[in-house]
C-alpha cells in the first residue's frame, strides 16, 4: 500500500467512485473472468465475513422487522441478504456508483420476493449518518480509517445503534503478513488507498469509552483476506 497525502476521506471517496469502484465490484461479484486469483482468494474471505455476520445476528433472533444500518455498505454484499431475511435494512455508501451498483443488485435479487422490504440506500459519509438502529453492522470500513479517526467513527456508530453493533476490520497482528500480501494485491500505483490495520484492544477500548462491550468475536482468514469481526453490545 502507498500513502496518499491529503485528506483520506476524499481519497477513498474518489477511489471507490473510480478505479477502486471497478475492483471491488469485481471482487465482490459472481464472475470468474478477469478475476485474478488473489480477487478470488479475497473474494472467498469476504463472504465468509458477510456469512458470518448475518449468522451472528440470527444468533439473538430471526431478523424479521429487524432495523439494521448497513454503514459503508459496498455493493450490497450484506444488506441484500439481510433484507432477503426479513430486515427492515438502511444500506448507505460514501461512493455514489457503490450505491448505484447495490440498488442495481437489490432490485434484480428482491423483485417479486414477497414479504421482502427494499433497502433504502443512500450516498452518505457514515459520519453523517442519523436516526437509531436496533442494529449496525460496518463491514470493511475500518480499513480506511486511521486509528486517530476510527475512535470517532466507533463512537458515532454506537451512537445510532440501540442494541448491536457489528464491526469487521483487518487486525493489526497480520500487519507484516498483510503488508507482504498487499503488494502483491496492489502492484501499480494509484491503484490502492492507504490500509490501516487495527489492533483489537484499540476497538475494544473505543466501544468501552462510550459504554458498549464485545459479546462475540470471530477471525475470518483466507489466504489474503484477513477479518476481525466483532459483536458488541451496551454495558
Ligand atoms: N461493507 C461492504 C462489504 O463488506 O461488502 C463494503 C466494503 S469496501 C472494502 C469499503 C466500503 O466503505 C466502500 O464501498 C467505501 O466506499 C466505503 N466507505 C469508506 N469510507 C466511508 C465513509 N467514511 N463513509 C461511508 N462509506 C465509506
Amino acid at each position: 500500500a502507498q500513502e496518499i497525502g491529503g485528506d483520506d476521506k476524499e481519497v477513498v471517496r474518489e477511489y471507490f467512485n473510480n478505479v477502486g469502484f471497478d475492483r471491488w465490484k469485481k471482487i465482490y461479484g459472481e464472475e470468474t473472468e478477469g478475476v485474478n486469483r488473489v480477487q478470488l482468494d479475497i473474494r472467498v474471505g469476504h463472504s465468509k465475513t458477510v456469512e458470518n455476520t448475518i449468522a451472528m445476528l440470527k444468533g439473538g433472533g430471526p431478523l424479521s422487522g429487524v432495523t439494521v444500518c448497513d454503514a459503508g455498505c459496498g455493493t450490497g454484499s450484506l444488506a441484500i441478504p439481510l433484507a432477503l431475511e426479513g430486515a427492515i435494512v438502511y444500506a448507505a455508501d460514501i461512493s455514489a456508483a457503490m450505491v448505484e451498483e447495490a440498488r442495481r443488485q437489490a432490485e434484480e435479487a428482491i423483485a417479486g420476493a414477497e414479504g421482502v422490504t427494499m433497502p433504502e440506500f443512500r450516498v452518505r459519509d457514515l459520519e453523517n449518518l442519523e436516526g437509531k438502529y436496533h442494529t449496525v453492522v460496518c463491514l470493511d470500513v475500518l480499513i480506511h480509517y486511521p486509528q486517530e479517526k476510527a475512535e470517532g467513527m466507533i463512537s458515532h456508530l454506537a451512537s445510532l445503534a440501540e442494541n448491536r453493533l457489528v464491526l469487521s476490520f483487518a487486525p493489526k497482528t497480520f500487519y507484516y503478513n498483510l503488508l507482504k500480501r498487499l503488494g502483491e494485491l496492489f502492484p501499480g500505483p494509484s491503484k490502492a488507498t492507504r490500509a490501516y490495520l487495527h489492533a483489537e484492544r484499540d476497538v475494544e477500548r473505543a466501544l468501552e469509552k462510550v459504554g458498549w462491550r464485545v459479546r462475540r468475536r470471530g477471525f475470518i482468514t483466507t489466504q489474503f483476506y484477513f477479518a476481525n469481526l466483532v459483536e458488541a453490545v451496551p454495558f
